[in-house]
């Protein structure tokens, strides 16, 4: 997909609840400040709601208002949002986003930190996870009183679209692919999962490709996260691995996210809503910081891309502002906020 740089960027703002709206506001002074230091970059924010305070008032939590706000805008930045649990409650708002987007694929790239304890000091790899079928399907019935069924949809439409989005992305970082799935036990859909990753493959005989079994996979990221460069999975598969992986380099607290569909695209951190944390302007604003970096660079503004990374990684390296779950011992937490003002400053020219 192709955006006119030349032309105000339509951003639609989701600040979610929980600590969404921290992170969020966190966030939007380091945009700011990009828009000052890069020449031709301009944004638009339009607000929009989501998440667990708007079923009161809105009997959903995804209200039709932001739906349309969404359809007009180029793309979305989205705070963390509270998926109530009980059955029969209304389907995740992030889950319905990509379903509506049809935002097919979930990337989470996961890297060593400056001066954040990292298991291993050269992580870099990116997860992709395929964002609209498998376990999240949304598709459960009850077979009896004391037994339910839920469907794992897997297609090879989707499978295949999934294996070429994590080759393309191969092939412009180390060229190596590592298919995970659990192929053994579930024979029938990871079967289609894995011949769709063989197939596509072909195209693409510069990437190096090999194939694990999830719960190795697993396993691996502890033992030699180093290893992996792209590694594409199913939805649920996906999901468990990348929060894994987050904690490999730091924690959640700076795992950011990108939902990319063929004419759309929505950033978020790989987090939650953290609902302990409400209001406390307690955690880390990287995550979401980083995930507007990712923004940046789907809109086409590499060069603002690397004002946040710059700025991230000095304001690490100088290790005086951080949040609680990265400060060392010694340096008294920073505020969340404080946190997105310091690398806001790092940028403004
Ligand atoms: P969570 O990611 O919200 O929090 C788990 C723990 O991770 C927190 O208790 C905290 O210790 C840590 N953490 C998370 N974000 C952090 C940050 N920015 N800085 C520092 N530490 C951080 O996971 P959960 O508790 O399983 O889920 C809470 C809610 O969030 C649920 O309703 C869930 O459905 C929802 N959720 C939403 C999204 C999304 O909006 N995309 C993603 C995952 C979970």
């Amino acid at each position: 997909m192709s955006i006119n740089r030349f032309r105000t960027i339509k951003v639609a703002v989701i600040k979610g609840d929980g600590i969404g709206p921290d992170v969020v506001n966190a966030t939007l002074p380091v945009l700011d400040a990009v828009q000052d230091a890069v020449k031709g970059l301009k944004l638009e924010y339009t607000f929009a709601e989501a998440g667990l305070h708007c079923i009161p008032t809105y009997g959903t939590n995804l209200p039709e208002e932001t739906i349309k706000i969404l359809k007009s805008s180029d793309c979305c930045l989205k705070g963390p949002v509270t998926t109530p649990e009980e059955p029969g409650s209304p389907r995740s708002a992030v889950v319905q986003i990509r379903t509506i987007f049809d935002l097919y694929a979930n990337v989470r790239p996961i890297k060593t930190l400056p001066s954040i304890p990292s298991l291993k000091p050269d992580v870099d790899m990116t997860i992709v996870r395929e964002n609209t079928e498998g376990l999240y399907s949304g598709i459960e019935f009850m077979t009896g009183k004391d037994s339910a069924i839920a469907v794992r949809l897997i297609t090879r439409d989707g499978s295949e679209r999934i294996a070429r989005f994590a080759l393309n992305l191969a092939m412009k970082r180390k060229k190596h692919l590592t298919y995970v799935h659990k192929g053994n036990i579930l024979k029938i859909t990871d079967g289609i999962f894995k011949d769709s990753v063989q197939k596509i493959a072909k195209e693409f005989p510069e990437v190096s490709v090999d194939d694990m079994h999830v719960d190795a996979a697993a396993m691996n990221l502890i033992k030699r996260p180093e290893y992996y460069d792209v590694v594409v999975a199913t939805n649920l598969f996906g999901d468990i691995l990348s929060d894994e992986a987050a904690e490999v380099v730091g924690g959640l607290g700076v795992a950011p996210g990108a939902n990319i569909g063929d004419n759309y695209g929505m950033f978020e951190p790989v987090h939650g809503s953290a609902p302990k944390y409400t209001g406390l302007d307690k955690v880390n604003p990287l995550a979401m910081i980083l995930a507007s970096k990712m923004m940046l660079e789907w809109l086409d503004f590499p060069e603002a891309a690397k004002k946040i990374d710059d700025a991230v990684n000095t304001v690490l390296s100088e290790g005086k502002v951080l949040t609680y779950d990265i400060a060392p011992a010694g340096v008294s937490p920073a505020k969340c906020s404080e946190m997105g003002r310091r690398i806001a400053k790092e940028i403004r020219p």
